[in-house]
């Protein structure tokens, strides 16, 4: 790839800030507008035009998932050698590296994985009395107080200020923080904060370690960087020394991780911080079809708050794609079972299983989709929190394929003795479990036999400049030393199922098919949001799941969770949502003006039965979707007669019937006042004006027939 080459996939804005000149770059923009896109690029190009060296690159964003995206994104374009990490990922193999030296020979200490445990003890020491789900509460509220740079000391007033509620009263707070503390410190382990705060502490307190650190790192650039949290700003400080060489990119209309710390405001203050800094706005959204980005932008039209402040109206940029769907069914496995024959039905029809995802907005969710799509055989993997390469069954399946290298005789394929060397630790291949972790645990094991099949079948990655140079080697060896390659990388390999992950872990990710599930008021908004800035904070959950959609968008909710429970209310922020639907574009403000009258004009799908929210489909009286019924004939008719009508009138065509109005005429063909009533979005009103015409249309009249005098008011 030459650096014309990298240039010529963006557009001007993205360009002014893919060859600014080294210095502050900050990047303001809305969902699928290519923030990611254009950090690979500012990345690449400088490296490819020799202004700097990948080696020299510290890239960082929130996610593994999303580390592994910029990796795979920055090797096809060339960028060798470039370092892209989680935040964690970053300062572990940082702490790792320079441990020895700071702790004069002793080893690094043990990383704890989960606060669970230590803080259920230091709740018994400070004489509070919790539960699992108590000290998960509380162990959230440290990490909020660790991330924000608070002591136990600091933690009262620290809390009080970001307006906290703290799960239990927060003196108490404090007391089982400084005992949590003080367990850590006598068993000689660390919490993933304190992993943070060593790397920093490495760089502050140490000038050598800074020096080399420095010299290593001098080129920076941080992805989604409107969740970045103090302690995280402050390590991004210490790398920084004071230079200048940085671009951040984010948009403060997808801060969603605001109750652990994260806070828009470094992003937003970076341009008066930095005065000589390059900003550039990107508006223009590359993802999504234009139906996918005017709900997009309805959801986030209504937003408060300082995040709303710099919201950007995004302009769509690809050929119009199919309507959002809206669908309530009577409870959650009805839910589960409509969503997964849609999946199945959208990978008969050619969709990739791997580019399509259900997306809720907890993980205990997910059991119910993983159950509905196992029932019907469609494939599935888990996004979770945990890297692949981390989970205990891959670990194990490591060793055991090491092993294996001397049991399984050499000639044996790779598939077949990766396939064995797995059986021989209790897994078979056929034999999926239903559900739940053993799923989990089988599934993540047959990620591995395919991840054998692909590398057995195409060449190996090569470094850059030496394909086709290399002889092949597809050995149990030869694949164990690529697994352990990926490890370091902590590249999950990609297995062609459904995505099924949370709305968090799917920040900057995309697919071509997203269903956003579960949409009831008490789960998003979950009930635990009660603060205005909670429930902000859950709007904006809702408008990154529904921009992660390329093409197609589906939400829906039970009304009860099982069959026969108590009914909940949909999703608040729904009636926003229906307002974009496709041809009543949103700015309509009869409707915002009376919700409620619409809400409660629940009808349904006179084809499938499904419940209709958006005004569109209800007009329709079908999901666009479901198969028409057109007249074809009468459609034409009209249109015809409905663009004379609104010439007569001099108003615009949809003033006079809307184009979901029209399709629903042809294809219902009223011809009682009745019949055009009960299409929504026709009254008294327009029954007056236009109904006799419809009716002789609908009877077969030819609109130069009907006189124009007919449309007076
Ligand atoms: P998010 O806010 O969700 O992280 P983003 O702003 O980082 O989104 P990208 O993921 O970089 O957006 O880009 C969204 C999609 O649009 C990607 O598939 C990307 O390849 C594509 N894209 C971005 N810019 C362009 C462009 N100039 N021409 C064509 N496609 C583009
Ligand atoms: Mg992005």
């Amino acid at each position: 790839m030459t650096a014309e080459r990298v240039l010529a996939g963006l557009d001007p804005d993205q360009r002014r800030a893919v060859t600014a000149p080294a210095g502050p770059v900050c990047i303001l923009a809305g969902a699928g507008t290519g923030k990611t896109r254009a950090i690979t690029h500012r990345i690449a190009y400088r490296s490819l035009t020799g202004e700097i060296s990948g080696r020299h690159v510290l890239a960082v964003t929130f996610t593994a998932r999303a580390a592994a995206e910029m990796r795979a994104r920055l090797t096809a374009l060339g960028a060798a050698g470039v370092q892209a990490r989680t935040f964690h990922a970053a300062a572990l193999r940082q702490v790792r590296y320079f441990a020895p030296r700071l702790l004069e020979g002793r080893g690094m200490p043990e990383l704890l994985e989960s606060k669970g445990r230590l803080v259920a003890l230091a709740a018994t020491r400070a004489g509070v009395r919790v539960d699992r789900t108590g000290a998960r509460d509380l162990a959230a509220e440290i990490e909020w107080a660790k991330s924000s740079l608070a002591e136990p000391g600091e933690y009262a007033v620290a809390a009080a200020k970001a307006l906290r509620e703290p799960p239990i009263e927060a003196a108490k707070v404090a007391e089982v923080f400084a005992a949590y503390e003080q367990l850590k410190r006598r068993q000689g382990v660390i919490d993933f904060e304190d992993m943070l705060r060593a790397a920093v502490w490495g760089i502050e307190e140490h000038p050598d370690v800074a020096e080399q650190i420095r010299a290593q790192y001098r080129h920076f650039v941080v992805d989604e960087y409107q969740d970045v949290n103090p302690l995280q700003q402050r390590l991004l400080d210490a790398w920084l020394g004071g230079r200048e060489d940085v671009t951040v990119v984010g948009d403060a209309s997808q801060t969603i991780y605001s109750f652990t710390g994260a806070t828009s405001s470094y992003l937003i203050d970076f341009p008066k911080q930095r005065r000589d800094a390059v900003v550039v706005r990107l508006v223009r959204d590359y993802r999504s079809t234009p139906q996918v980005v005017g709900l997009a932008n309805a959801v986030i039209r209504q937003a408060r708050g300082s995040e709303a402040r710099l919201r950007l109206e995004l302009q769509g940029q690809r050929p119009p794609g199919a309507e959002p769907e809206l669908k309530i069914f009577a409870d959650e496995p009805a839910e589960a079972t409509a969503v997964a024959r849609r999946c199945r039905e959208l990978i008969a029809s050619g969709t990739p299983a791997s580019e399509i995802a259900v997306l809720f907005r907890t993980n205990a969710q997910s059991e119910t989709y993983e159950k509905a799509l196992a029932e019907i055989e469609v494939p599935y993997v888990v996004r979770g929190a945990e890297r692949f390469f981390e989970r205990s069954e891959v670990r194990q399946a490591m060793v055991a394929l090491r092993s294996a290298v001397r049991s399984i005789p050499g000639e044996t394929p790779l598939v077949d003795a990766v396939v064995e060397a797995l059986a021989a630790t209790g897994w078979a291949r056929d034999q999926p479990p239903p559900g739940g972790a053993a799923r989990e645990q089988w599934e993540a094991l047959a990620a591995l036999v395919t991840l054998a099949e692909e590398y057995a079948a195409a060449p190996e990655v090569l470094p850059l400049g030496e394909a086709g140079a290399v002889q092949r080697d597809v050995s149990l060896a030869a694949f164990n030393a690529e697994l352990a390659r990926r490890a370091e990388q902590q590249h999950a390999p990609t297995v062609a199922g459904v995505t099924l992950a949370s709305l968090h872990s799917a920040k900057g990710l995309e697919w071509d098919a997203v269903f956003l599930v579960g949409l009831s008021d008490g789960t998003l908004p979950t009930t635990y949001a009660k603060t205005p800035e909670q429930l902000e904070e859950e709007r904006r959950l809702l408008y990154v799941g529904v921009t992660r959609a390329r093409q197609w968008l589906w939400l829906s909710y039970g009304q009860s969770r099982s069959p026969g429970g108590r009914a909940r209310r949909p999703c608040r922020f729904l009636p926003q949502l229906e307002r974009s639907g496709g041809t009543e574009r949103a700015g309509a403000s009869s409707v915002s003006r009376k919700p409620d009258r619409r809400r409660s004009q629940v009808s349904s799908c006179r084809i499938c039965g499904a419940t209709l929210l958006a005004g569109a489909d209800r007009k329709l009286g079908r999901c666009p979707t479901c198969p028409s019924d057109l007249d074809e004939d009468l459609f034409a008719r009209l249109t015809e007669w409905r663009r004379r009508a609104a010439a007569a009138q001099k108003v615009p065509a949809y003033v006079v019937f809307t184009d979901a109005t029209v399709v629903a005429l042809a294809e219902r063909r009223p011809d009682t006042p009745a019949d055009l009533l009960a299409i929504a979005g026709i009254g008294p009103r327009k029954l007056g004006q236009y109904g006799e015409a419809v009716f002789a249309l609908v009877r077969g009249a030819d609109p130069d027939d009907l006189v124009a005098e007919n449309f007076g008011n």
